[in-house]
């Protein structure tokens, strides 16, 4: 696949307005964001199992638990409220551009668009040479970067941001029912002394 690395590069610093004096500190996880799906750094679970010395975590996705959530899984997991394909449609339906595509038009666009996704197991923050994005066919000058940082905004605002809080209460409730198991034996040891 021929990667834009200019386009790339410019879409991972949209909105980083480095001469900002306030910097927006929603920018800049946005911005560490894409460098992180880059580099294969988000901190999914089996990136968190593969550093984890004692391998006491379990890389198997507990929304679904279906498969290993890696760096592709965790974006496309079934059990997600919001999908991959709202995001498209939603940035289309913003854009001047979307808006000006024919019903048939966008929904083909957006199907090759997710077909070659998932095909090519890119991170969606890289920008492709071909004009695979939806609208980029006759989109104006930066398209593809503006429609690249909108969809990393969304995937991490509606993606990875809930799917990481569903995690995080599952492991508590486990906790707490651990610590209810606890509570129970230790009780009855208890009362068998008792
Ligand atoms: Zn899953």
């Amino acid at each position: 696949m021929a990667i834009n690395w200019l386009a790339t590069f410019n879409s991972l610093n949209k909105e980083g307005r480095p001469l900002a004096r306030i910097t927006s500190i929603k920018a800049s996880i946005i911005k560490s964001f894409k460098v992180k799906m880059i580099i294969n750094e988000v901190p999914m679970l089996l990136n968190i199992y593969y550093r984890d010395k004692n391998k006491e975590i379990d890389p198997k996705c507990p929304r679904c638990g279906n498969e290993y959530e890696d760096q592709v899984h965790w974006m496309w997991c079934t059990e997600n409220k919001y999908m991959m394909k709202q995001a498209i449609e939603e940035i289309l339906e913003a854009s001047e551009k979307g808006k000006s595509l024919l019903e048939e038009v966008k929904k083909k666009e957006i199907r090759n668009y997710i077909e070659w996704l998932r095909r090519r197991n890119v991170p969606p923050c890289v920008i492709s040479k071909e004009n695979i994005l939806p609208g980029s066919e006759k989109g104006h000058k930066n398209y593809k970067e503006k429609f690249t940082h909108d969809f990393i905004t969304k995937i991490y605002e509606n993606i990875w941001v809930p799917s990481r809080e569903v995690i995080s209460n599952m492991k508590d409730n486990r906790e707490a029912s651990n610590i209810d198991k606890n509570v129970l034996a230790d009780y009855y040891t208890e009362k068998k002394i008792k």
